[in-house]
């Protein structure tokens, strides 16, 4: 099938493959759109079942990458990387060093970060052949303190902060005693449960392992539950730091919370979904704003910012989706398709 043609093709600027035969490297680049600045977009590494798969997931990626930026307020387009093996077996030095150099091709059109499957060594690797790599390495992070390259404070961070605002639109008070089910306890899902534990919430939380919700309890006072209740508790928020698609017809229907805020990417499983969380009455913070301290975070560790400038462009998260809620209420739209309209009026007023 011609990429023109395909399903999730959309107005993409460029699309470029490559197959390095010594290292036997695969993989596509995908720019989606550059009006407010160079691309940005981590690179994956996944064992897609073809090419096709491969292609339809990077032309999707890099579309969201140019609406994150957007509305994150950065200088920066959307795109993304995808290489096809797997990252457990078909990993090499070679093979990081051919997608390096094939980065390298675009001149700057695209930069590359972390993703499934590739970390920050293989990013190195990719340094030594491409100037167009981010998250090799951190300087500071938000609250000063030092940064391994790792997004995840900074993801955290902003849902933290958007979390709040959420709270404050919908429910009109503070996060002290607001009841708050997290639902994963990962890098990011453990740093926000920290966050919201010190302004007083009351935290309830699961994850498919035992170690984080364990953690959880002794150090914040959680309350451990099990993956199958943490989306319907009777509490005020839902926070998804796990996986997506977890927003179905089904687990809308018998939340009890009314706000949604979270981390994790893709939480509705389909777009109709922000619909009905409309018509619930339930505020749905929309995945990409709201987990966009990450990009942030990458970005001010280019050039020469500042831990301060860092936590004040994360903290304006907060304010960005309040903008969204607003608009959401006036134009009776749900969030999900507000936030998008937001970032196509800011990218494509750009190319004016
Ligand atoms: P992570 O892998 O560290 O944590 C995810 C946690 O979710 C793990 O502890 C896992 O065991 C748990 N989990 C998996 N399935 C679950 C289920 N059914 N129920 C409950 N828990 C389950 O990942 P992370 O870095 O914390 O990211 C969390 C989410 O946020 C992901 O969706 C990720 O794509 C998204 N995100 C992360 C960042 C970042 O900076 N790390 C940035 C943007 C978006």
């Amino acid at each position: 099938m011609s990429v023109f043609e395909h399903s999730e093709f959309d107005q993409h600027e460029q699309v470029a493959f490559c197959h390095d035969q010594a290292s036997g490297l695969k993989a596509i680049i995908a720019v989606h759109n550059t009006n407010l600045g160079p691309s940005l977009g981590g690179c994956r590494m996944w064992p897609y079942a073809s090419g096709e798969e491969a292609l339809t997931d990077v032309l999707r990626l890099s579309k969201g990458m140019t609406y994150k930026a957007a509305l994150a307020g950065l200088p920066q387009g959307g795109g993304k990387a995808v290489i096809i093996g797997d990252p457990r077996k078909d990993k090499s030095p070679e093979l990081m060093e051919a997608m390096g150099k094939f980065v390298n091709t675009l001149g700057g059109k695209y930069i590359t970060a972390e993703d499934s499957g590739i970390s920050v060594t293989d990013l190195q690797k990719m340094a030594e052949f491409s100037d167009y790599i981010s998250g090799t390495s951190g300087k500071f992070c938000f609250d000063g303190s030092p940064n391994d390259g790792n997004p995840a404070p900074g993801t955290a961070y902003g849902v933290f902060v958007g979390l709040k605002a959420s709270v404050e639109y919908a429910l009109n008070r503070d996060l002290k005693g607001v009841k708050v089910a997290i639902q994963g306890m990962g890098h990011v899902g453990y740093r926000l449960a920290r966050h919201l534990h010190e302004q007083g919430a009351e935290l309830f939380v699961a994850d498919i392992f035992p170690e984080g919700p364990a953690k959880a309890a002794e150090e914040f006072g959680a309350t451990v539950v099990t993956t199958d209740e943490i989306l319907s508790l009777d509490v005020d928020v839902v926070a998804p730091c796990a996986m997506g698609a977890i927003l179905t017809i089904d687990s809308v229907n018998s939340m009890k919370a009314k706000v949604v805020a979270g981390a994790a990417n893709n939480q509705l499983a389909t777009e109709s979904v922000g619909e009905l969380l409309r018509e619930k009455g339930v505020l749905y913070a929309p995945d990409y704003v709201i987990n966009a301290g990450g990009i942030i975070d990458i970005y001010h560790q280019q050039g020469d910012s500042t831990a301060e400038r860092l936590r004040l462009h994360i903290e304006q998260i907060g304010q960005t989706l309040k903008d969204i809620y607003a608009r959401s209420e006036a134009e009776s739209l749900p969030t999900n398709l507000v936030a998008n309209l937001m970032a196509e009026e800011t990218f494509k007023k750009a190319a004016n």
